[in-house]
C-alpha cells in the first residue's frame, strides 16, 4: 500500500472551486476531502462539520498554538486552517485527500516535504468570476468587490502550480482534474515501491 496523495486545489473565490470539488469526490469514492477549521460564520445551509468545523477566535488561537495545523492562513478577514491529524491518518491509510485551500496555505505545503501535487483553478475571466459571485447569492456586492479585488493576486500565484485548469465548461474542468487525480496516481515513484513486492525483477531498481 502507497502513501496517500495530497491534492491541494486552490482558486479564486467564485471561480467553481466547491462546484469542481464535488464533482472529483462524487466521481472517486475513495478519494477524501479535508473538512477545515474556520473563524468564520456559516453561510445559510452549511453545516458544522461537514463544509467547516466552525470555530472562535479564541479556540483557533489555542490550535495555532498547539500546532494543529499542517497549514493556516487568514482569508477574507477571517481564519482558516487544515488539521494535521486528520490529514496525517487518512494518507497513513493509504487514502488520497483533497484540499481546498487558498495560496497562502498552498504555499506553506508547498514548503514542506508532504509531496503534494498543487492545482490552480481559473475562471474564464474577471467579467464571468463576477457573474458567478453574484449569482450564487450568498455574499453582498461588497464582498463580492472584495473577493474580485483579491483574486487579482491570488491569480498571480497560478505560476507555482503544477496545474492550472480553466472552469469554463463545468463537465471538461471537472474532466481534465479527473484526468490530473489519474495521471498522478500512475506516477513510476508513486508505484514502483509497490510492484517491487509483486515483481522480483524490480526489486534490485
Ligand atoms: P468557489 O468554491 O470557487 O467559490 P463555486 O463552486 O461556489 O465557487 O461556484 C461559484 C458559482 O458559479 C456557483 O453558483 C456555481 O454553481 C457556478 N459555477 C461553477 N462552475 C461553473 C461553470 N463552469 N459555469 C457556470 N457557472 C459555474
Ligand atoms: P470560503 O469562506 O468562501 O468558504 O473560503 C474562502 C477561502 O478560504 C477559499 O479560497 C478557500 O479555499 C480558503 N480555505 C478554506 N479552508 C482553508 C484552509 O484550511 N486553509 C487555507 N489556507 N485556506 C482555506
Amino acid at each position: 500500500m502507497r502513501e496517500g496523495i495530497l491534492f491541494v486545489i486552490s482558486a479564486p473565490s467564485g471561480a467553481g472551486k466547491t462546484s469542481l470539488c464535488k464533482e472529483i469526490i462524487d466521481f472517486f469514492p475513495e478519494l477524501r476531502q479535508s473538512v477545515s477549521f474556520t473563524t468564520r460564520s456559516p453561510r445559510l445551509g452549511e453545516q458544522d462539520g461537514v463544509d467547516y468545523f466552525f470555530v472562535s477566535p479564541q479556540e483557533f488561537r489555542r490550535m495555532v498554538a498547539a500546532d494543529e495545523f499542517v497549514e493556516w492562513a487568514e482569508v477574507h478577514g477571517n481564519c482558516y486552517g487544515t488539521s494535521r491529524s486528520t490529514l496525517d491518518l487518512w494518507r497513513a491509510q493509504g487514502m488520497d485527500v483533497v484540499l481546498d485551500i487558498d495560496c497562502q496555505g498552498a504555499a506553506q505545503l508547498k514548503n514542506s516535504s508532504t509531496g503534494a501535487v498543487f492545482i490552480f483553478i481559473l475562471p474564464p475571466g474577471v467579467e464571468e468570476l463576477r457573474r458567478r459571485l453574484t449569482g450564487r447569492n450568498l455574499d453582498t456586492v461588497e464582498v463580492i468587490e472584495r473577493r474580485i479585488r483579491n483574486a487579482e493576486g491570488e491569480i498571480r500565484e497560478a505560476r507555482w502550480y503544477d496545474y492550472l485548469i480553466i472552469n469554463d465548461r463545468l463537465e471538461l474542468a471537472a474532466g481534465e482534474l479527473k484526468g490530473v487525480i489519474m495521471a498522478e496516481r500512475c506516477r513510476t515513484n508513486r508505484i514502483l515501491p509497490v510492484l517491487r513486492t509483486t515483481f522480483p525483477s524490480l526489486r534490485d531498481t
